[in-house]
């Protein structure tokens, strides 16, 4: 079974989220999709049994910072994934800073990761995109790795590039680079872990995307927002 991750980012509001779940209802495998809502939202969701993840959380537990969102705040509404390292979050906030301290945090307490790595278009046209890809796997995991195993940590590789463009790697493109990823855990961190794939992901590529045998499921920007259209994707992906 392919694993769903839908991120909403900053998008609806509390009757959108109503009128999403009526829509939902009994539709689909509550086992299969986390839904990372804006972080007012959450509740609406763990109240009803889905899963459900933060878009990030707080480098910091508890105590002055203005705005944040603690881990144990989050939890209190009902998650149990948190992504970390969204690219968004990597271009607008500090959190390459912070990214390694979030996974020890989350580690902690027993929320599951879903580590967001990818490169820019510059990286990608020069051909560099595993040597950064490595160095995020890197940053994030070291001295973390007493606590990771193939349970609370999944991968999910987003090109900077494709998210919200339209543009998608070419399947022979994400085989490589997605194997590189697993190959490179698997060899230096002894680690089985699954990656997904982000970025653009909709109705129309779908079926050629669920040719790459390496994703492991999908992290659905945009698209996740309509919820006919996602039961329409879920549907396409398990079919
Ligand atoms: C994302 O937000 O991580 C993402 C993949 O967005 P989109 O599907 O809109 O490209």
């Amino acid at each position: 079974m392919k694993l769903i991750v839908a991120n909403f980012k900053m998008n609806l509001l509390i009757k959108d989220i109503h009128n999403y779940l009526e829509v939902i209802e009994q539709k689909l495998n509550k086992d299969q999709v986390i839904f990372c809502p804006n972080n007012l939202h959450i509740k609406y969701f763990s109240e009803k049994n889905y899963l459900v993840g933060s878009q990030d959380i707080s480098f910091q537990e508890y105590g002055a910072i203005t705005g944040d969102t603690s881990i144990n705040q989050l939890k209190e509404v009902g998650i149990t994934y948190t992504i970390i390292g969204h690219s968004e979050r990597r271009q607008y906030f500090l959190d390459n800073k912070y990214i390694n301290k979030k996974v020890k945090l989350a580690l902690s307490k027993q929320i599951k990761i879903i580590l967001c790595i990818g490169e820019n278009l510059k990286v990608f046209e020069e051909n560099n995109t595993f040597s950064v890809l490595k160095d995020q796997l890197d940053n994030a995991l070291k001295d973390n790795l007493n606590y990771i195993n193939e349970t609370n940590l999944i991968i999910a590789y987003e090109p900077i590039w494709s998210i919200g463009t339209g543009k998608i790697p070419t399947n022979s493109c994400l085989e490589k680079t997605i194997l590189n990823i697993k190959t490179y855990l698997k060899e230096t961190y002894n680690l089985n872990l699954k990656v997904l794939y982000g970025g653009s992901v909709n109705l129309d590529n779908i079926d050629s995307l669920q040719e790459v045998s390496e994703i492991d499921g999908y992290l659905v920007g945009s698209l996740s927002l309509d919820p006919n259209k996602f039961l329409t994707l879920i549907n396409k992906i398990n079919n």
